[in-house]
């Protein structure tokens, strides 16, 4: 591991060029021998929120692990297609694994700080875990400018040293949030996000996701199609019908997607009648 030293080289988080339009194209999945993606694409602009939706198991976790390089490292896992991070493909021999990961962040369902380290570290990991430098007046900086984008700044500012695990389960996940800003991502994956927290904790993320895609282009899956309206700006609808691997049934605006949608299984699902 890199110790941290004396020079910042990150690019500020403000800059508008950082946020990246994200393209699958073609993307299907397996594990072993089963065939859970069948060439899935998707354009993800930048900029944007775009909602992964469908019932469980129909590939929509795998689908954002193939975006970000984790599906790769599950064991019996593979993979075909092309995921374009602003036109270049991320799986290009010569390719770091490492870069498409620092450039990709991802959010996952159950908030995962490290528990015993503080709030400022916590914030920090990933730029040691990159062999990202940066001062110490750098760091300081660092870790305020990710907190207030996480919406947590104000009410942790005086208790940086305290340790992760003494946040509630909301704070935990806005400091998990913290941490991936932290290395720069210019995209951000989120699995469902708010699905182990109380309404007020969803809506603090579900503000923060409003205020971060400015400058950040995200893609988040969820379950709840309250959410899926509120934050998108459109939608894909994933369906994996009869132990056939997983699709897009549909994807569009999110307003067309819930107010006219074009396929009966998508008015069927996003006005509850299954999954
Ligand atoms: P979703 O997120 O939409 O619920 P997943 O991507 O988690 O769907 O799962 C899609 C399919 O892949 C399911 O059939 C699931 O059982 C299978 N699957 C997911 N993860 C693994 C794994 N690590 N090993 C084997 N099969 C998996
Ligand atoms: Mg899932």
């Amino acid at each position: 591991m890199t110790d941290v030293a004396d020079t910042v080289t990150l690019p500020p988080i403000h800059s508008t060029s950082a946020a990246a339009a994200l393209e699958a194209d073609a993307v299907s999945a397996w594990f072993g021998d089963h065939k859970v993606l069948d060439r899935v694409s998707l354009a993800m602009p930048a900029r944007e929120v775009t909602a992964l939706i469908g019932p469980s198991g129909c590939g929509k976790s795998t689908f954002l692990r193939i975006l970000n390089r984790m599906h790769e490292l599950i064991g019996s896992a593979s993979l075909a297609g092309r995921v374009l991070l602003d036109g270049e493909d991320i799986y290009d021999r010569g390719r770091r694994i490492t870069h498409a990961r620092r450039e990709i962040g991802m959010v996952f369902q159950k908030p995962n700080p490290f528990p015993a380290m503080s709030l400022y570290d916590n914030v920090l990991a990933g730029l040691k875990l990159n062999g990202i430098k940066a001062t110490r007046d750098g760091r300081d900086d660092l870790v305020e400018e990710c907190l207030t984008k996480a919406g947590l700044w104000k009410e942790v500012k005086d208790r940086l040293r305290q340790p992760g695990g003494a946040l509630s389960g909301g704070q935990q996940q806005r400091l998990c949030i913290a941490r991936s800003l932290a290395v720069r991502p210019r995209v951000l994956l989120m699995d469902e996000p708010c699905s182990a927290l109380d309404p007020t904790s969803t809506r603090r993320v579900e503000e923060t996701i409003a205020e971060l895609k400015s400058e950040i282009t995200i893609v988040i899956v969820t379950h709840n199609m309250q959410q899926a309206a509120r934050v998108s700006d459109s939608c894909a609808f994933f369906l994996a019908e009869q132990g056939t691997p997983g699709v897009i049934v549909e994807h569009g605006a999110t307003e067309d997607m819930f107010g006219s949608p074009q396929d009966s299984r998508t008015a069927d699902y996003v006005n509850g009648r299954f999954g």
